[in-house]
């Protein structure tokens, strides 16, 4: 099982020369080894920015380009970097489709379960035994399969994973242990073995979802008794590549070849009447958007195995396993974004996505953030904040770590007041005018860190 986090990247330079693609890059745009990098120039040249792309065979691409600087001092030039979220992008249409047809579903379902529910009781109550009953309860049982199933689908539909936190997997796995414990028989045992590994960003609570189910698929999966008992085992583990290892491993019934080809497939079970297919494609689902992958590997009568590759931070952005082995690798900075408004922040956010960001809404979750000794290589503030403006949160700064006012860039709506525009120039303190581009942006970064940290 070969599993990277990485997507695939193409590296230009200044003259749009290809200095750089990775297998990745070819295979997700099914392009063959022989295409001349002259071939790659021209398809990168088209791309700007963050774009999703379909490809003719069905397959989806998120597409990232920003310019780049390697860390042994070469020149600038551009990089873009390509994902597979053909998944993501099924889930989010079968979600849409099928949240509405669950709303509608939902509310009927509401009086069909209390009412078949009040007519068996009242049955009960008159002692009523037999035919009857039982064909009442197997309606009730059908109805809160139903509900079951209506539950998962409007759970596909939320697509809310928000993989900013700083999230430690250990902690996770833990949690998701705790709540697993009543759901393992006891004769199951689940042993851990974790190793210290560096953070992911991450959702911390969808991502326990994703451990939660695992282990709850690999509980199912020991129905049938075993001679030398049944075990569970999650571990992690950190790779040379700054990537977070999971792996949670069973010795249960196996998957057939068949059947592993479909079982990250939305609504895909082999649990007829109990299953509602959907926990793998959902757990997919948010590791995707964690920017990492999940495999599996499995035998029957052997056992199975879940491999969850995450990106570690604080490492390289760009960290690129070239063919050969060697890593190639760009600085990344840590920048804090201030703003009030959540769309610029995230658009921020993702124009910088290869650095470290830190997104906050008001001036003074900032200013305790730098009070409480949080660092930061670039400080992109709103002019006009809620509460406060620009210079009150550069002067608060200033007073705390003078240092740090430095790092500060302004972003502007335009109107700047002519006091604005004296203090500014007074504190040598950058300006971007909104709106802004996000490569023009993160070229400023780069930059700016590199001229501050001169
Ligand atoms: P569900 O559990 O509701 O069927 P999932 O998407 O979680 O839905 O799983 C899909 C299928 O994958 C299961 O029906 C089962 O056949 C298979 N599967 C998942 N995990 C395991 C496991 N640990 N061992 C064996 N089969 C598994």
């Amino acid at each position: 099982m070969h599993l990277h986090a990485f997507g695939g990247v193409l590296l230009v330079d200044r003259d749009g020369n290809v200095v750089f693609s990775n297998r990745r890059w070819r295979e997700l745009w099914e392009i063959d080894e022989d295409v001349p990098p002259k071939g790659l120039g021209d398809l990168a040249s088209e791309l700007e920015e963050s774009h999703v792309v379909r490809l003719g065979s069905g397959r989806v691409l998120h597409v990232f380009s920003a310019p780049l600087r390697s860390e042994d001092g070469g020149g600038f030039g551009r990089g873009w970097y390509v994902h597979d979220v053909t998944h993501q992008s099924r889930l989010a249409e079968l979600g849409k489709l099928s949240a509405s047809v669950a709303h509608e579903i939902s509310n009927p379902l509401v009086y069909v379960l209390n009412n078949l529910e009040h007519v068996r009781s009242v049955l009960s109550q008159r002692g009523e035994t037999g035919d009857l009953v039982e064909a009442l309860d197997d309606a009730i049982f059908g109805a809160k399969r139903v509900h079951e199933i209506v539950r998962d689908v409007k759970f596909l539909a939320r697509n809310e994973t928000k993989p900013h936190a700083r999230v430690d997997v250990r902690d996770v796995i833990a949690s998701s242990c705790k709540m697993a414990q009543p759901l393992v028989p006891p004769r199951v045992r689940l042993v851990t073995d974790l190793h210290e590994v560096p953070s992911v960003r991450g959702d911390a609570a969808r991502l326990g979802q994703v451990v939660l189910n695992l282990l709850v698929n690999a509980t199912q999966a020991m129905m049938e008794p075993r001679a030398e008992g049944h075990e569970i085992r999650i571990s992690t583990r950190v790779d040379s590549a700054h990537q977070v290892i999971i792996e949670i491993a069973d010795n249960g019934e196996g998957i057939s070849d068949e059947v592993k080809e479909r079982i990250f497939d939305p609504f895909f079970t082999t649990k007829p009447g109990s299953g509602t297919g959907l926990g793998l494609s959902i757990s997919k689902g948010i590791v995707m958007a964690h920017g990492g992958e999940i495999a599996v590997e499995s035998k029957i009568g052997e056992g199975t195995r879940f491999r969850i590759v995450l990106p570690g931070v604080d490492g390289p952005a760009f960290q690129v396993p070239v063919e050969s082995g060697e890593v190639l690798t760009v600085q990344r900075r840590r920048v804090l974004i201030v703003d009030d408004e959540p769309k610029i922040l995230s658009t921020i956010q993702r124009a910088l996505m290869m650095h470290e960001t830190v997104a906050v809404s008001c001036g003074e979750e900032a200013i305790e953030r730098i009070a409480k000794g949080e660092r930061f290589d670039a400080i992109l503030c709103d002019f006009m904040l809620p509460r406060m403006t620009g210079i009150e949160v550069h002067t608060a700064i200033d007073r705390i770590a003078p240092d740090q006012a430095k790092r500060i860039i302004f972003v502007t709506g335009g109107a700047v007041t002519d006091e604005a525009r004296a203090f500014l120039a007074a504190v040598a303190t950058p300006c971007v005018e909104k709106p802004f581009r996000p490569v023009s942006l993160s070229t400023l970064i780069a930059s700016f860190c590199k001229e501050r940290a001169a």
